[in-house]
């Protein structure tokens, strides 16, 4: 399905242009036009979903062992010392694209990139969210 007023459709059928770093009949790997780290990459589904929960579980292998290539690409290619991988589902997440995508962030020792902040669990409260989880598994 093409929805009309999706940018990463447009850029699917290059009607919007982009620096494309992968392609085959199914994926789409280009540039993020404002990189956390120069090579930041959003690796796409050709095919219009919204996000990671709207995937058919059986696109999953080919699309991680996708975003594992161009990992693999970042690495050698930019001389990164890591990377994450990073998808943004729903607003609350940050996804203002809403067409499903990986980020793909190339790593260098003392980037300056902070991680997110953490806390630990009250009493009790691991145990109980764990549980709540594992309910729908
Ligand atoms: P998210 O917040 O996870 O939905 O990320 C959307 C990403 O798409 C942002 O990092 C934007 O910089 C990127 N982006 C938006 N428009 C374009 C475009 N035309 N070409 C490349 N990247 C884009
Ligand atoms: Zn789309």
């Amino acid at each position: 399905m093409v929805i009309t007023d999706c940018i990463f459709c447009k850029i699917v059928s290059e009607e919007i242009s982009s620096y494309k770093v992968y392609e085959d009949s199914k994926f789409l790997a280009f540039l993020d036009i404002n990189p956390v780290n120069n090579g930041h990459t959003l690796v796409i589904p050709k095919k219009h979903y919204e996000n990671f929960l709207d995937l058919p579980r059986e696109f999953m292998g080919d699309y991680m062992s996708i975003c594992q290539k161009i990992c693999d690409a970042i690495i050698k290619g930019l001389n990164a010392d890591g990377f994450n991988i990073l998808n943004s589902s729903k607003r609350a997440a940050g996804q203002l694209v809403d067409h499903v995508h990986m980020h793909i962030i190339p790593r260098f020792k003392n980037d300056g990139l902070k991680h997110w902040p953490q806390h630990t669990y009250k009493d009790k409260e691991a145990v109980e969210v764990a549980v709540k989880i594992k309910s729908f598994l």
